[in-house]
């Protein structure tokens, strides 16, 4: 429909194209709000230790089954442009921190309802925006105020990542052994209080259990031997990285040979020969026992190299090459003419296992222990996939927990404390200003509200049992231990998160919501 801006010499003036759709006002804001409620609320039964999750189903038919809130929004295909607000919250929090990804969109789908009701009763948005932005502040304040004041040793990061992963499906003894491996896996990237995250790489493999997963003190290379005959394992390797197609440099032109007599033809031969002969010797000249590259390799060349006792691997991935390169302090070579002894670098093992019809290729050990990679193992490709995803949102807690040094409690207590601060600040705050104020506490209560719906227990009863013990004891969450749900302190049940993740879902909640409270008006072209 377009839009009649006015009237030039009694014509209509168009402003808009005629095919532009614009709704304002009101009805703008209602269908915003609408839009991104609609989508924070389909997130909302995922949260927590008894969420559920969720199977998406792809046009082309692919299955994804995750409880992972970013992953749900990225596969969901949501058109609407205030709804894909909510997906950015949960993308910056994921960009951000790496979990929280949930609590973030569920937040800020509660701020938009609460923002809703304020506009009903007449409360103009500019307002809206200054006292949640206000109210943010004050609950940045709050997280500082239940920060736990102890050390953050591995036994605590052990805990964030424990609870990072509840609800994922990795219950029992399994999460504690997996939560040590990823606690492992961020300690030996990490110096003076700094996380090296590029150093941490995660991969899959199907066929044995989630309790198989291992930390590989080292690179993991989805890669075997170019010949059948090269050696499974080489101990001390030396280990060069190539960017140089190992074969006779033939460039793109195909060389044709215009030959008259059989002693021309094994001229040529004998040549083609020694080139590649040399080739092979410049790469054992340098004790090198291990070659990857990123590009091909001449049959002959592998045989040359496999009649010396080299391994070589073909048309790796750049990113492999990298971190082999990284960790085994290997230089990356684009010209065999400048290799030398420099860029030569070493690991205790290089071994290929076989997996099934898969061959993995892991460099370990030594100078290799610069990377480390988590090993992810389980029965199928879903139940892997989902294993690799909580796995990432548990190094990412920990490495939150091991850079900021601020854990707090988890299972909704800190958010009871955030809220009840929140609520006590709105006191002192001028005019409807405080309004808004106090509409962000009631918010910031869909957390706890909703680990107890999660949990089939009343939200309403939770809630008012929670704040009572909150008063009393200044925490109280809504504790998931072994299956059964109390209200309790949730630290000795080691239910701890990064402060970080608090901080950062309260924020890009508060932005997304404001961000879409203020607009009145929708103009989209066709
Ligand atoms: P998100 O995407 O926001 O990380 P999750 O499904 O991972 O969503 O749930 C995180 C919430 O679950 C946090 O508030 C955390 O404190 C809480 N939680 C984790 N473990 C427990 C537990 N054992 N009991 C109660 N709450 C828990
Ligand atoms: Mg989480």
């Amino acid at each position: 429909m377009a839009e009649r801006q006015g009237q030039l010499g009694g014509q209509p003036l168009f402003v808009l194209s005629e095919d532009s759709q614009r709704t304002s006002g009101k009805d703008a804001q209602t269908s915003n709000i609408a839009a991104g409620k609609a989508v924070a609320e389909s997130v909302r039964t995922t949260l927590g230790p008894r969420g559920m999750d969720k199977m998406l189903v792809s046009d082309s038919g692919d299955v994804v089954i995750t409880n992972d809130g970013a992953t749900i929004l990225d596969e969901m295909d949501i058109e609407h442009p205030a709804a894909q607000m909510i997906v950015e919250v949960a993308d910056t929090q994921e960009e951000e921190i790496g979990d929280g990804t949930t609590t973030a969109s569920v937040l800020a789908g509660r701020l938009l309802a609460q923002a809703e009701e304020l506009l009903d009763q007449d409360v103009h948005p500019t307002t809206i925006v200054e006292g949640y932005h206000h109210a943010a502040e004050i609950a940045n304040e709050a997280v500082d105020e239940v920060a736990l004041d102890v050390d953050v040793d591995d036994d605590l990061l052990e805990q964030v990542a424990e609870s990072s992963m509840t609800g994922k499906g990795t219950g029992g003894i399994t999460a504690g052994r997996l939560a040590e491996t990823v606690v492992g896996a961020v300690r030996r990237v990490e110096h003076d209080g700094v996380v090296d995250d590029d150093r941490i790489a995660l991969s899959t493999q199907v066929g044995a259990s989630s309790s198989a997963t291992e930390l590989i003190e080292g690179v993991v290379v989805d890669e075997e031997p170019l010949l059948a005959a090269m050696a499974r394992s080489v101990d001390d390797p030396r280990i060069a990285v190539f960017d140089v197609e190992l074969g006779v440099r033939t460039g793109d032109v195909d060389v044709e040979y215009e030959l008259d007599s059989v002693d021309q033809l094994s001229a040529a031969m004998e040549s083609e020969e020694s080139e590649l002969r040399e080739l092979a010797d410049r790469i054992t000249a340098e004790d090198v026992d291990v070659v990857f590259t990123t590009d091909d390799v001449d049959d002959r060349v592998a045989s040359l190299l496999e009649a010396e006792g080299v391994v070589a691997f073909e048309d790796v991935d750049d990113d492999d090459a990298t971190a082999v390169a990284r960790a085994t302090g290997a230089g990356r070579v684009g010209s065999l003419e400048d290799f030398d002894g420099d860029d030569v670098g070493s690991a205790d093992t290089v071994r290929t296992d076989t997996f099934g019809d898969d061959e993995v290729t892991f460099v370990e050990g030594g100078a290799a222990t610069q990377a480390v990679n988590v090993f992810v193992r389980g029965g199928t490709e879903h139940v892997v996939d989902e294993l690799e995803r909580t796995l990432s949102d548990a190094v990412n807690v920990v490495t939150a927990a091991v850079e900021t040094g601020e854990v707090v409690p988890g299972a909704g207590a800190s958010e009871i404390a955030i809220a009840d601060h929140v609520r006590r600040e709105a006191a002192g705050v001028e005019g409807r200003r405080q309004l808004a104020v106090e509409a962000f506490a009631d918010a910031v209560d869909i957390v706890p509200r909703t680990l107890a719906e999660n949990a089939g227990t009343d939200p309403i009863d939770a809630l008012v049992d929670l704040r009572a013990e909150h008063d009393e004891s200044g925490r109280a969450g809504l504790v998931t231990v072994d299956g059964e749900t109390a209200v309790g302190d949730p630290v000795p049940d080691g239910v701890v998160d990064p402060a970080t993740v608090k901080r950062e879902a309260v924020d890009s909640a508060s932005e997304a919501a404001t961000m879409i409270a203020r607009i009145d008006d929708v103009i989209a072209a066709e």
